[in-house]
C-alpha cells in the first residue's frame, strides 16, 4: 500500500516528533489538549511559524492551512503583530485594570461592524457566545436558545448541542435537561425557524457565520435575510457568531459580505492578531444589561454581571490593534481569497480529472474537500439544498480523506481538507507545493483503492 510505505518514511524522518509524543500519551488523553489536534501516526509539534509555512521540531517544512485554527489572515508571525506583542509583553501583561489599548481596539472594531455600538471583550470565543446567549436572556426575560444544525459555537453547555450526527443524540458529561431550553433547527429552512420563534419564547437565535464547520455547510444569505426580519417581528435577539468569520469574510465579517446586520456579533481568533480573547459586540440597549445604575435592586436583580481575570489582556489587545489595522485596508481578504479560488479550481479539477467522486467547494478564504457520494456537482452545494446531505456534515468518507490528508502531510503540506483556511501568505509557490502534494495524495488513495469512484 502507498500509504503504508510513505507512512513507514514519515515516521522515520521524524525522531524528536515521535519521542514527544511519546511523553504526551502520559500527559494528556489522546495526548492532545485540544480533540482537533489528534492525529495519526502522532500529533505535530511546531517550533517555529512564519507566512504560510511552519517547521516541526524535527526541521521539516509544512504549508499550513490550519493557520491557528484560523486565527490568523495576515500569515504566522506577521512582523508588525510581533513587534507590538514584544513592545506590550515588556511593559507587563496584565495591569489590574483598563488600558488604553482596550479603547484603540474597541473603536477599531466597531468602525469595521456598523451594527454594533458597544462592546465588551472576553477571553475566548466559547466565552463571547457564552455571554451573549446570557445577555439576550437577561434582556428579553425569555428562557429559549435556537441554534442550527452542525454550527459550532464552543463548547459552553446550552451551546454544545446538535453540533454532529445524529445531531439529537447529546453529548456526554451534560446533565439532562440541559438542553431542554436549546432547540436546534436544520439550516436554511426558514419555516422551521419561523414555527420556533412564533411562540415569542426565544431569547436568542444564534447562527455560524457563514455556516457550520467554518462555512463547510453554508448558510445561505437568503436565510439570514429571512432570520434578520423574523427576529425583529417576534422580539428574538439576532446573534451572528463572527468568530471565524469576523475579520476575515470581509473587514466587517460575514454580515459585510451578505449586508445583514445582526442584534450582537460574538468575536474572536483574528479579532486578537491570533492571541486569546474574544468580543460581544451588539445593540447598546442589548450590552446596557451589565451596565450599572444608581438602584442597587434592579443592579441586583436584573443587571448581568461580567467578570473575567484575561478580558481584555493587554499583549492580546495589542496584538488585535496591530491585525485590525492591516486588516482594515481590504488587502488580506483580497490576497486570501485569491489564493483560495485558486486552489479552489485547481483541486476540484484534480479530483474530476481521476474520476473520483468528490469536489473541492468554499467561499472566501476557505476551501473544503469533501470526498464521497455525489452527483459531482459543486454548484448544488455552493447553492445550498434545501436538505443538505448528512454526508455532508460528516465531511463525507473518512478513510478517503484522512487517507489524503496525511499524503498530503508527508508532503508537506498540514491541512484538515474538510477545511482549508488560506492566509495572506499563501503565495504562487505556497499553492504549487500544495497542489503537487494534493496530486500525489489523491493518485495514492487511487492505488491504495480506497478513493470513492463516480458511478
Ligand atoms: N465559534 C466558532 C464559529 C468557532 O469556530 C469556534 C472555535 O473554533 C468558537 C466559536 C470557539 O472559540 P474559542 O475556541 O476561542 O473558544
Amino acid at each position: 500500500m502507498k500509504t503504508d510505505i510513505a507512512l513507514e518514511q514519515f515516521i522515520n524522518a521524524h525522531p524528536k516528533t515521535q519521542a514527544l509524543a511519546e511523553r504526551a500519551r502520559g500527559l494528556f488523553p489522546d495526548g492532545v489538549t485540544h480533540d482537533g489536534r489528534m492525529l495519526s501516526p502522532f500529533p505535530m509539534y511546531m517550533d517555529r511559524l512564519e507566512g504560510a509555512r511552519k517547521w516541526c521540531v524535527d526541521g521539516h517544512e509544512y504549508v499550513c492551512y490550519v493557520t491557528g485554527h484560523g486565527s490568523t489572515i495576515l500569515g504566522h508571525a506577521h512582523p508588525e503583530v510581533v513587534d507590538a506583542v514584544q513592545r506590550q509583553v515588556g511593559l507587563g501583561s496584565h495591569g489590574s485594570g483598563s488600558s488604553a489599548q482596550e479603547i484603540e481596539l474597541a473603536e477599531l472594531i466597531l468602525k469595521l461592524f456598523p451594527s454594533a455600538e458597544k462592546l465588551r471583550f472576553t477571553s475566548s470565543g466559547t466565552e463571547a457566545n457564552m455571554m451573549a446567549v446570557r445577555l439576550a436572556r437577561a434582556a428579553t426575560g425569555r428562557p429559549k436558545l435556537v441554534k442550527l444544525q452542525g454550527n459550532f459555537h464552543g463548547w459552553a453547555d446550552s451551546l454544545f448541542a446538535g453540533i454532529d450526527p445524529p445531531f439529537e443524540m447529546p453529548s456526554a458529561g451534560l446533565p439532562p435537561g440541559v438542553h431542554e431550553n436549546t432547540i436546534t433547527l436544520p439550516t436554511n429552512d426558514v419555516q422551521a425557524l419561523e414555527n420556533a420563534l412564533s411562540n415569542r419564547d426565544v431569547a436568542a437565535l444564534i447562527i455560524e457565520g457563514a455556516g457550520a464547520h467554518m462555512g463547510s455547510v453554508p448558510t445561505s444569505a437568503e436565510y439570514a435575510r429571512a432570520a434578520r426580519e423574523l427576529c425583529t417581528k417576534y422580539g428574538t435577539v439576532f446573534i451572528i457568531d463572527e468568530v471565524v468569520s469576523g475579520f476575515r469574510w470581509a473587514p466587517g465579517g460575514w454580515q459585510e459580505t451578505i449586508g445583514v446586520e445582526p442584534d450582537i456579533s460574538t468575536m474572536a481568533k483574528i479579532l486578537m492578531g491570533a492571541m486569546p480573547g474574544g468580543c460581544v459586540a451588539g445593540k447598546e440597549e442589548l450590552l446596557n444589561v451589565i451596565q450599572h445604575t444608581d438602584d442597587p435592586v434592579r443592579d441586583r436583580a436584573k443587571r448581568m454581571p461580567h467578570p473575567g481575570t484575561f478580558n481584555a489582556n493587554p499583549v492580546s489587545l495589542a496584538a488585535g490593534i496591530a491585525c485590525l489595522k492591516i486588516i482594515a485596508t481590504g488587502e488580506p481578504h483580497r490576497i486570501a481569497n485569491a489564493a483560495a479560488e485558486s486552489i479552489r479550481q485547481q483541486m476540484h479539477a484534480a479530483i474530476q480529472e481521476r474520476g473520483i467522486s468528490g469536489f473541492c467547494y468554499g467561499d472566501a478564504s476557505m476551501f473544503h474537500v469533501y470526498l464521497g457520494d455525489t452527483d459531482s456537482d459543486p454548484t448544488q452545494y455552493s447553492k445550498l439544498p434545501a436538505a443538505t446531505p448528512a454526508t455532508l456534515f460528516k465531511g463525507g468518507n473518512g478513510l478517503a480523506t484522512g487517507n489524503l490528508r496525511k499524503q498530503m502531510l508527508f508532503n508537506g503540506v498540514d491541512c484538515w481538507l474538510r477545511i482549508g483556511i488560506c492566509s495572506m501568505a499563501h503565495d504562487d509557490a505556497a499553492i504549487e507545493k500544495t497542489m503537487d502534494a494534493f496530486n500525489k495524495g489523491l493518485d495514492a488513495i487511487l492505488e491504495d483503492g480506497v478513493a470513492p469512484l463516480r458511478a
